[in-house]
């Protein structure tokens, strides 16, 4: 997709700090961070949200949240840590490639 962000970032096109990357997978640190560690992983390949999701995803995305333990260790979060995935306009998502943010360090406000 040439007008999405984190293709552009996936393709090199504009700057990222990353901080792990395989062949399908991308973490990088949010912009605009809302915790004192706040990461995006992306799939490399773009794919808008959750809602997009067929049985063809389930190994990408199988892989996405079993690397979450390793990358928040690396991160010093061995206290615990959210993960958020916002899907569509309604569940507040701006940039529409699929991402799951991890957050932690220090106190998170309280959720729900
Ligand atoms: P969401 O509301 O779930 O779509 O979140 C999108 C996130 O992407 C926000 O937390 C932004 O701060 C973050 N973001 C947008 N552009 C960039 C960028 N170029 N590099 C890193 N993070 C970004």
């Amino acid at each position: 997709m040439s007008d999405c962000i984190f293709c552009k970032i996936v393709a090199g096109e504009i700057p990222a700090d990353i901080v792990y990357e395989n062949e399908q997978v991308l973490v990088f640190k949010d912009v605009n961070p809302r915790a004192k560690i706040h990461l995006l992983m992306i799939p490399k390949q773009h794919i808008v949200s959750l809602a997009e999701l067929d049985e063809s995803h389930a190994a990408l995305m199988g892989q996405m949240m079993t690397l979450m333990p390793t990358l928040a260790q690396g991160q010093g979060l061995e206290a615990g840590f959210r993960t958020i995935v916002n899907t569509g306009k309604g569940g507040g998502q701006e940039v529409f490639h699929l991402h799951i943010h991890l957050l932690g360090g220090g106190e998170l406000p309280a959720f729900g």
